[in-house]
C-alpha cells in the first residue's frame, strides 16, 4: 500500500515525493510539537490539520497541541493581532497579565512534552511567551508568524519581541514582514493540501446542490469571498465593489461566506456589521458556516467566476491559493500575501480600493477569454510554488539546518 506522501505523486510527480523522503531520513525519530490556539478556523489550524500526518508518514514524531484560554486571553491576543497588522491598540496591563498566566499555566500543564521535544513551532503570538516557562528545553524553538507584521504597532512589537527574541529561529511568510531579531530568520509562504475536502475535485451535481441550498443561481456569474468576518479582510469593502460592479453587470451574484475562528473575540461583531451593509438584498448572500463546512466552501469556490479577497492585510491569505488552484482569478487586495499569489494580469487583479475592484470585476466579466487563460495560470502557479508538499520540503530543511548546527554539509545519504 502507498504511504500517504506517495498520494501527492499525481500533483507533483515522483521525484518530489523522492526528495522529501530523502530529506525526512535525517530526521526520523525526531520529536516535534506544534503549539498554536484553535484546531478549527483559520489559516493556521488549516495547514495544521494536513501538516501533522505528514510529518508524521515521514517519520518524524509530531504532535500538535493546543493552548487554551479564557474570553480576556483571546480578547487580548486579538489585539496583538490587530496591532502587528498596524492597527494602534492600547492594552491594559490587566489583559498582559491574562496572556503571561495563561501562557504560564499551559507551558505548566504541557510541560514534559515541551521540555523532551526536538524541535518546537510556536505559531503567532499566542503561545510566544512559552518558551521562558520552559528553561530546561532540550530542544530547538522555531517562532512561526503567519501575521502580516510588515509595519506592526511599535509598543505591541516591543512587547512581543522580548518573548521572541530568543527562540532559536523566526519563520515568516514573505520578507517584507521580517523584523529585526537577534536568530535566523527563516522566510517559508503557507501552503494548500489538493488533498482535503476544501481542495479536492468536486461532481456538478453536489456543486449544484449546494447552490440550491443558499438559493444562488448557477445560470449567472458570482463572486465569492470566502473569510473569517475580520475587518480587515474588508467584507463590507466587498459589498460596495459588487454594487458598483453591478450597475455594468445586471444579475451579479456575491456570497461572503465565513465562520469564526474560536480564538476570534470580533467575528460575531463584524457579521453583524456585514449583514447590515448587505441591507437584505437578496443577490448578496451572507453565508454563516459551521467550522468544517469544508465541501461547502470548496463548491462555492468551484461555482464562482471570480474569487474575491479584498483584504487591507493579509498573512498569506489560504483563500486566495484555494481559489486558484480551481482555475479562477482573484481578486486580492493589494497587500502582505496576496502579492506573492496575485500576478497583475497573469492569475488576477490587485486593488487598492471598492472602485478598483468594481473596475477589474467589469473587465475580467467582459473578457471571458482572458478570464479562462488567467484560471488556468492560477492553478499552475499554485502548483508550482503553494503546494503542501513544498511547504513540507521547507519546513524540513529548516528542522535540518537547526538540528545540525553549523555544519556546512548534510549528507542525506549517509544512512543508506
Ligand atoms: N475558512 C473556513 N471557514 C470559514 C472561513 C475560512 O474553512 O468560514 C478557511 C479558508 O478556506 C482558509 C482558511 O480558513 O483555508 C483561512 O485562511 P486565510 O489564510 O485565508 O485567512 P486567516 O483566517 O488565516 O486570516
Amino acid at each position: 500500500m502507498s504511504s500517504l506522501i506517495e498520494t501527492y505523486a499525481p500533483y507533483t510527480g515522483f521525484d518530489v515525493i523522492q526528495q522529501l523522503k530523502e530529506l525526512a531520513e535525517p530526521l526520523k525519530g525526531l520529536r516535534v510539537v506544534h503549539v498554536n490556539s484553535t484546531k478549527e478556523g483559520g489559516g493556521v489550524a488549516e495547514i495544521l490539520h494536513r501538516m501533522i500526518p505528514l510529518m508524521n508518514d515521514l517519520g518524524i514524531d509530531t504532535t500538535w497541541e493546543v493552548l487554551e484560554g479564557n474570553p480576556d486571553f483571546y480578547q487580548c491576543t486579538k489585539m496583538f493581532h490587530n496591532g502587528m497588522q498596524g492597527d494602534q491598540v492600547q492594552i491594559s496591563d490587566k489583559l498582559l497579565e491574562v496572556y503571561e498566566e495563561t501562557n504560564r499555566q499551559n507551558a505548566d500543564r504541557l510541560r514534559d512534552t515541551l521540555r523532551d521535544a526536538d524541535v518546537v513551532f510556536i505559531h503567532d503570538p499566542q503561545p510566544a511567551a512559552f518558551l521562558k516557562h520552559i528553561d530546561d528545553r532540550k530542544g530547538k524553538w522555531i517562532w512561526r508568524c503567519h501575521i502580516d507584521a510588515s509595519k506592526p504597532n511599535r509598543q505591541v512589537w516591543k512587547y512581543l519581541r522580548e518573548h521572541v527574541k530568543n527562540y532559536d529561529a523566526s519563520v515568516f511568510s514573505l520578507a517584507a514582514f521580517a523584523q529585526p531579531l537577534p536568530h535566523p530568520i527563516y522566510l517559508i509562504p503557507p501552503s494548500i493540501d489538493p488533498l482535503t475536502e476544501k481542495n479536492i475535485e468536486l461532481g456538478e451535481q453536489e456543486i449544484k446542490l449546494v447552490l440550491e441550498q443558499f438559493n444562488i443561481d448557477p445560470e449567472r456569474h458570482l463572486l465569492v469571498q470566502v473569510s473569517r468576518f475580520d475587518r480587515f479582510k474588508d467584507p463590507v469593502g466587498v459589498i460596495e465593489a459588487y454594487r458598483r460592479a453591478r450597475r455594468f453587470i445586471p444579475g451579479l451574484q456575491l456570497v461572503l461566506a465565513g465562520g469564526g475562528a474560536s480564538d476570534d473575540p470580533e467575528g460575531q461583531i463584524v457579521l453583524e456589521e456585514v449583514r447590515a451593509s448587505a441591507m437584505g438584498e437578496s443577490d448578496i448572500h451572507v453565508l454563516e458556516l459551521p467550522s468544517d463546512a469544508h465541501r461547502t466552501i470548496n463548491a462555492l469556490q468551484r461555482a464562482a467566476t471570480i474569487i474575491i479577497q479584498k483584504s487591507l492585510k493579509e498573512g498569506f491569505g489560504l483563500t486566495v491559493t484555494e481559489g486558484m488552484w480551481k482555475e479562477k482569478p482573484v481578486i486580492g487586495g493589494n497587500t502582505g500575501g496576496i502579492r506573492l499569489q496575485v500576478v497583475n494580469h497573469h492569475t488576477g487583479f490587485l486593488v487598492n480600493s471598492p472602485g478598483g475592484a468594481a473596475m477589474r470585476i467589469r473587465y475580467m466579466l467582459k473578457n471571458q477569454g482572458k478570464l479562462v487563460e488567467m484560471g488556468v495560470k492560477a492553478k499552475e502557479f499554485v502548483r508550482e510554488n503553494f503546494l503542501i508538499t513544498r511547504h513540507l520540503r521547507e519546513y524540513m530543511t529548516l528542522m535540518l539546518s537547526l538540528v545540525h548546527g553549523s555544519k556546512h554539509r548534510i549528507d542525506l545519504n549517509k544512512n543508506k
